[in-house]
């Protein structure tokens, strides 16, 4: 630590990323709910065409193209859209546009756990609320009164989903935003989409990096009213998302049929994991989106995610109160499923 930092980051725990090991590795990664498939074609014919001599001149600032791109898939204005360099640039914006300092973030948990870290850094309020069994909108998530309320939905580590008029509820309920982060929608059975479209409090947050399987490319964005939108580009980098990235993630999100066929393979290897996981002792949350939360009495989950990481199977491990009984799991491939079961099945 140099004598230089800011009080409040010397005591800041930052964010945990899960272990990404070195390209060329063999390892079987279900540990970052990355998807097992390659990006659409279109990405590849872009890349391929793609002139350096583009790269001359500073990007969009607003992403255009991929905001009409994906204005139209959507059935918005381009105007209601934010792009960012990943779903965690658009936290981070929506944090500092929308919370001065000592106001309140409120959210569920356990949750995504970047919004408590961004929440510090800002020096906002954070306050938590605890899901009970149903992991359904928590009694006092409204009573709160945030000037900003995260629900992730599908939830992570969980892969739990809360109904969207549930949603509506609390939005109808709070007087601040309520982001909705959908970085696991296109896993679920529904979204909130029409809710940002329709509610002046209302962001709806995607990402390409989970259901588009562009994690490394580094795009999100948001949906909700322009006036909202427009609060946030006052807050964002001039260039927050670079030439290459609008581009192949505009070419990405206009391929839904390709997105569609994806999603089914994976929703159907999802049902195949967790029959899998069950058959093996293992309690697992219903999922709505690419992971599984499973939990098992013994031996301890951490015991249990050392043993397949001896054997090139990285799963993700969380040593935080609350959460040391399970292991969240990514669906991958019917392939590395198949491992991931043999190997499970020779531990426990
Ligand atoms: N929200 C949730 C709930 C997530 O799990 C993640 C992935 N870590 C993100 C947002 C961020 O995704 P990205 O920055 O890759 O778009």
């Amino acid at each position: 630590m140099s004598k230089y930092l800011r009080k409040t980051i010397e005591t800041l725990k930052p964010y945990e990323a899960g272990e990404q090991p070195s390209r060329g590795s063999t390892v079987i990664k279900l540990n970052t709910n990355e998807n097992p498939y390659p990006p659409s074609p279109n990405v590849r014919r872009a890349l391929r065409t793609f002139s350096p001599i583009a790269l001359k001149r500073y990007p969009e600032p607003l992403a255009d193209t991929f905001r009409e791109a994906a204005a139209k898939v959507f059935g918005v204005r381009p105007e209601m859209i934010i792009a960012g360099n990943g779903s965690d640039d658009i936290i981070n914006i929506a944090i500092r546009a929308f919370v001065d300092v000592g106001e309140r973030i409120a959210y569920p948990v356990p949750t995504y756990s970047l919004y408590s870290v961004l929440a510090d850094i800002q020096q906002a309020q954070t306050f938590e609320v605890p899901f009970d069994d149903s992991f359904d909108v928590p009694k006092g998530l409204a009573e709160a009164q945030a000037k900003l309320t995260f629900v992730a939905n599908p939830n992570a580590p969980t892969g739990t989903f809360i109904r969207p008029e549930k949603i509506e509820q609390l939005a109808r309920k709070t007087k601040g935003i309520v982001a909705v982060d959908e970085a696991y929608a296109d896993f679920a059975d529904a979204n909130c989409l029409e809710l940002a479209k329709r509610l002046p409090n209302v962001l709806v947050l995607r990402t390409l990096s989970k259901s588009y399987s562009l994690a490394g490319l580094r795009f999100g964005f948001a949906i909700g009213q322009p006036r909202l939108i427009e609060d946030m580009n006052k807050v964002k980098d001039s260039y927050n998302c670079d030439a290459l990235a609008i581009t192949l993630a505009a070419r990405a999100i206009e391929d839904q049929a390709y997105l569609a066929k994806t999603v089914a393979r994976i929703r159907r290897q999802r049902q195949v994991l967790t029959r899998g996981l069950i058959s093996l002792g293992f309690s697992v949350l219903p999922s709505q989106a690419n992971f599984l939360w499973a939990t098992i009495h013994s031996p301890p989950a951490k015991q249990i995610y050392l043993e397949l990481k001896r054997r090139g199977i990285l799963v993700r491990y969380f040593d935080h109160p609350g959460l040391t009984s399970g292991l969240r799991i990514s669906v991958g491939s019917s392939k590395d499923n198949r491992s991931l079961i043999k190997a499970l099945a020779s531990i426990v």
